[in-house]
């Protein structure tokens, strides 16, 4: 068992590798990006040169397991850059820190938004994978959002609660527009986002960003994760779809592992290999 797997990553486990991190490695740049709707820092850390690859975790509550295996990522990868490697990117470990810690602790997690919490889940908030207010920060990217809509409201997703519901307008909620601005303040060539579960890669949103399929093919070949055709999930709203569509530039979504959300904390270490190998294809600088 590693250090990242030992509990539940919430969001003052991550404060605590945060901590740890910038006295270890005090070259990482560390930016706050914007808070949530319970004011929580979303933070970023930079290792190399700003403008390469920004991998994100944990947009979807239960998926937790992708900011503890990226926190251990970004503690490897500045280890290797300070031995010499040549390599850059930016990684945001909880775009959702307020949801992670609802599914985790429950109510006592919902603060000021415990009435809404409450009469969404009748206080039971095991599969809380939306933000504080109820939206799926993963439905809520301004791209084919009238698409993802119709699809919800055709499912029943109707109103605000645990999971699916994009909100009332695209970037309506404070994370989804902070990730949003840091991305168009920023040159990025490339954005990685981690979710839980399935083994797949999605690339790509409706031909926006073709030189994404190359990429994926890549991460494929290098950790046994299934290729998901990009029309699977053609609907959007996803932080992927609007990275490609709004840059034309490499958009790829990660499934890491295999079970049911939440993963299994051990997760954090019997998955780390195949994932790190694949962030590398983006991370690592050649020539
Ligand atoms: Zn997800």
């Amino acid at each position: 068992m590693s250090i990242f797997s030992q509990s539940e990553f919430d969001s003052s486990r991550l404060s605590y590798f945060e901590n740890k991190l910038i006295k270890k490695y005090p070259f990482i740049k560390k930016e706050c990006i914007g808070y949530t709707a319970l004011s929580k820092p979303i933070n970023a850390y930079t290792i190399g040169d700003n403008g390469s690859a920004v991998i994100c975790a944990a947009f979807h509550a239960l998926e937790r397991v992708t900011s503890a295996i990226l926190t251990r990522y970004i503690f490897e990868k500045a280890e290797e850059y300070k031995n010499g490697a040549n390599l850059s990117f930016t990684a945001i470990p909880m775009i959702n820190p307020d949801g992670v810690d609802i599914s985790i602790h429950g109510i006592k997690a919902a603060e000021k938004f415990l009435p809404l919490i409450i009469s969404r889940t009748n206080g039971d908030t095991q599969s809380w994978q939306a933000n504080a207010r109820g939206v799926d920060l993963n439905h809520n990217f301004n791209a084919g959002f009238l698409s993802v809509r119709k699809n919800e409201i055709k499912n029943g997703y109707i109103l605000s609660g645990p999971t699916r519901f994009g909100g009332g307008s695209p970037e309506s909620e404070k994370e989804t527009r902070a990730l949003v601005n840091f991305c168009k303040k920023n040159n990025f060539s490339a954005a990685v986002a981690l979710h839980s579960q399935g083994r797949e890669i999605y690339y790509d949103f409706k031909n926006h960003a073709q030189e994404s399929e190359k990429i994926a093919k890549q991460m494929s070949k290098l950790s046994g994760y299934i290729l998901s055709s990009p029309e699977n999930i053609a609907t959007g709203g996803g932080f992927k779809d609007w990275f490609c569509e709004y840059f034309h530039r490499i958009g790829i979504t990660l499934e890491i592992g295999l079970g049911k959300n939440p993963l299994d904390k051990c997760v954090a270490d019997t998955e780390y290999d195949l994932v790190a190998k694949m962030l590398d294809v983006v991370v690592l600088q050649h020539g």
